[in-house]
């Protein structure tokens, strides 16, 4: 089976067409500029090609037209026809309540995700319109949606909701989602292949951290709690977003900086974090780099992720009553040897150690513990593709 995996930002769309079974992928790729002129750029794996085009793209359809022209070409395709293409599976951001798993994409639930705009207003309607696109440009090809939120929905009632007035959660459903939970979902799995023991029996605190970063804790294979909330702005300090501050602060800046609750909002989600505490950058790269020319702004950044990242592992290791393991995902989890470090630094009472030289590799799949630890350490590639595909193809296969 050959699947299509979409995920469609406001002016981009990447793609990869893989093949779930045997994990290859066939050739992937990024339309950006979508609505300004176009360019795609795309890639063929097996070949190591790479190719640009600037095509005019002012809808997403124009966008989709584009991959599958890319996909069929003669020269640089990967398929005879478009028909090779048995489904496509979408990236969904918010599935609210509604979506606990992926589903098969109907009239029905385009509508359920619409009703789901208000809690992600910057995320669906492009979803949507990425879904709409290949709609008009597939017809008849079966369509699944995988939702960031939905592995996140078997949380208890009293993990998700806010200290605020219940009528809140009622009419409004505020409350915490959690997002990231397509990879907090794939590096379980995967934990669960590398310990050789079956996921329902392990507890494991889960790390996606990059520009984006959550924590999530998995019980039993089910995701009982996570960092990120209502909306991805709450938990750790991230690249650019603030993470969890006291709200109060909101109204203060609002009053003395003569802002609106949006600007300030604004100000949370782009100016804050790394971004904003070391003046210099969002990427952990150049934080380092800054770090080695003496930066103590931008050590401080860092210094703030660690201990945020390592005392949400100690919350989430007391929620479950112990953890078997603890995973590190995501351009800086699976990069960073010294934000690996300086988390599990001083957890050996817990039987948490790591191995120095273990932890030198990056963009690896490995146990980085100590032979004696008793908790593993486990740095895992994410693959959220992946994860799309194979739910997709047990979709349209059933
Ligand atoms: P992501 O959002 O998962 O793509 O992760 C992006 C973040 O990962 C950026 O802050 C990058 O600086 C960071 N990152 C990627 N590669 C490395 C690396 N080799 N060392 C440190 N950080 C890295």
């Amino acid at each position: 089976m050959k699947v299509l995996v979409i995920n469609a930002g406001s002016s981009s769309l990447k793609y990869q067409l893989m093949d779930p079974a045997t994990k290859e992928v066939l050739a992937k790729g990024l339309c950006e500029r979508i609505g300004i002129d176009g360019r795609l750029t795309h890639k063929v794996p097996a070949t190591g090609s790479e190719y640009t085009f600037d095509i005019a793209m002012p809808t997403h359809a124009e966008a989709i037209q584009a991959v599958l022209s890319a996909l069929t070409d003669a020269d640089h395709g990967v398929i005879k026809s478009m028909d090779e293409i048995d489904a496509v599976g979408h990236r969904v951001v918010h599935g609210g309540e509604k979506f606990s798993a992926s589903v098969l994409i109907t009239d029905d639930v385009m509508d359920a995700i619409r009703e789901c705009v208000p809690l992600a207003p910057l995320h669906n309607p492009a979803n949507i319109t990425g879904i709409e696109a290949c709609q008009k440009v597939m017809p008849g090809v079966p369509m699944v949606a995988v939702f960031d939120t939905a592995f996140h929905q078997t949380m208890p009632k009293s993990h998700y909701l806010y200290g605020i007035p219940y009528e809140y959660y009622e009419k409004y459903k505020i409350r915490r989602y959690g997002f990231h939970g397509t990879s907090h979902k794939y590096v379980s799995q995967q934990a669960a292949l590398m310990l050789g023991r079956p996921l329902e029996e392990l507890r494991l605190v889960t790390c996606h951290l990059g520009n984006g970063s959550s924590i999530c804790a998995i019980s039993r294979g089910k995701s009982i709690d996570t960092s990120m909330g209502f909306t991805p702005l709450d938990g750790l300090p991230m690249g650019t977003r603030a993470g969890n501050v006291d709200p109060a602060i909101i109204e203060f800046l609002m009053e003395h900086e003569k802002l609106s609750a949006g600007e300030v909002i604004d100000i949370l989600n782009k100016k804050s974090g790394m971004l904003g505490i070391s003046g210099v950058s969002s990427d952990f790269r150049d934080l380092d780099t800054a770090i080695e020319d003496g930066n103590e702004q931008a050590a401080l950044a860092k210094d703030m992720f660690n201990i945020s990242v390592k005392k949400m592992i100690g919350s989430y290791i007391a929620e479950m009553g112990g953890v078997d393991a603890i995973i590190f995902t995501a351009g800086v989890g699976e990069n960073d040897r010294s934000v690996r470090w300086d988390i599990c630094e001083n957890m050996e009472y817990l039987g948490v150690k790591i191995d120095p030289e273990k932890n030198k590799y990056r963009g690896k799949q490995m146990d980085i513990s100590i032979d004696w630890a008793r908790v593993r350490v486990l740095v895992i590639p994410t693959n959220e593709e992946l994860m799309i595909a194979q739910d997709t193809a047990a979709i349209v296969g059933k």
